[in-house]
């Protein structure tokens, strides 16, 4: 791998129901954290340094479900979460439970290199981040607090009995909103990284934690195959380990489109029915990018030399 690379970036706000009037800024706050990590990788920053700078700007921006914006639990609280993989050294770290850390991703990145770590959660990352003097940010929004009312309505009414939730996601189509963040990115030097942010699913139980922090299944990132984030439903992504899958995929010789369409296969082969919404985006090692999804809507855009101006999409398929 030492060859000069064309350096890529992909990202994604999501797999939720992305209705009219928020699909703009969703768009908007995609290609503005394309960009941000794009601008790194053009002036020889690393693969690792971009997926975290994208994923922050979408954890700031509100429009998303992750850092501020974060969806509530049925606590009525925020836990957020969040992980970043460096392919060069298959270093990772994670990070869950958190109520008010601004940048989780960030807070990700000092266990990557800081300890000696994957996964911390709740009071022990909470500490950590005040050692390393990590911003504090509330993040419930006015918006939240109002889809956390209307959904919690429908489950006090009987229509849900979670997890199964396919009746009650037909009624109430903002239970889907699945806006987590992700980035993938391979640099000049051949390395990929992926990051992957969230507030989690809405109405989750207390203490629940989902794929995007979980390595393998939210996030994955190996030199020798691509790198890879997905958003969706979580626990059918840590039953397929579905990241890992992806770059398994690309190893053994898929592109990266190939290797997403895969997965995505394997979610409708395996766990089908319609509770199992996932969208995943890659690159792999040739800097070749894919997004696949079976959920309504996938949120997602990505820059390369040849685009200059990221390319956004709010991709809609509709799968059996
Ligand atoms: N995958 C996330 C979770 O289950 C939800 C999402 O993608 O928005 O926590």
């Amino acid at each position: 791998m030492s060859e000069v690379r064309k350096p890529v970036i992909v990202v994604h706000g999501g797999a939720g129901a992305w209705n009219h009037e928020r699909s703009q800024p969703g768009l908007e706050g995609v290609k503005k954290a394309a960009k941000t990590g794009f601008e790194i990788l053009k002036h020889g920053g690393s693969a690792v340094d971009s997926v975290m700078e994208a994923v922050a700007v979408m954890e700031d921006a509100g429009a998303f479900n992750a850092g501020y914006g974060s969806s509530l639990n049925i606590d009525k609280r925020v836990e957020m979460e969040a992980s970043i993989m460096d392919g060069k050294t298959l270093q990772a770290g994670a990070v869950g439970l958190l109520e008010d850390i601004r940048n989780p991703v960030r807070l990700a990145r000092i266990i990557m290199e800081k300890t000696d770590h994957v996964f911390v959660v709740g009071e022990g990352a909470e500490k950590l981040a005040e050692m390393f003097d990590l911003e504090r940010r509330e993040p419930t929004t006015e918006l939240r607090l109002k889809y956390y009312e209307n959904q919690r309505k429908a489950l006090l009414e009987g229509r849900s009995r979670l997890p199964r939730l396919a009746n009650l996601v037909e009624n109430y189509p903002e239970l889907f909103t699945l806006e987590t963040v992700g980035a993938v990115a391979l640099d000049k030097e051949g390395n990929v990284a992926a990051a992957t942010s969230t507030g989690g699913f809405p109405l989750k139980l207390p203490g629940r934690i989902g794929d995007s922090p979980s390595i393998g299944c939210g996030t994955y990132a190996d030199n020798q195959a691509g790198a890879c984030s997905a958003t969706g439903v979580g626990e059918i992504a840590m039953r397929l380990v579905l990241s890992k899958s992806v770059c398994d995929f690309m190893g053994n010789g898929k592109t990266a489109e190939e290797a997403v369409e895969l997965a995505i296969e394997l979610v409708n082969r395996r766990i089908p029915g319609t509770y199992n919404s996932m969208g995943l985006i890659a690159v792999d090692a040739y800097g070749r990018i894919g997004a696949a999804h079976n959920s309504p809507n996938l949120c997602w855009t990505y820059i390369s030399p040849e685009t200059k101006e990221p390319v956004a999409y709010l991709a809609a398929k509709i799968v059996e």
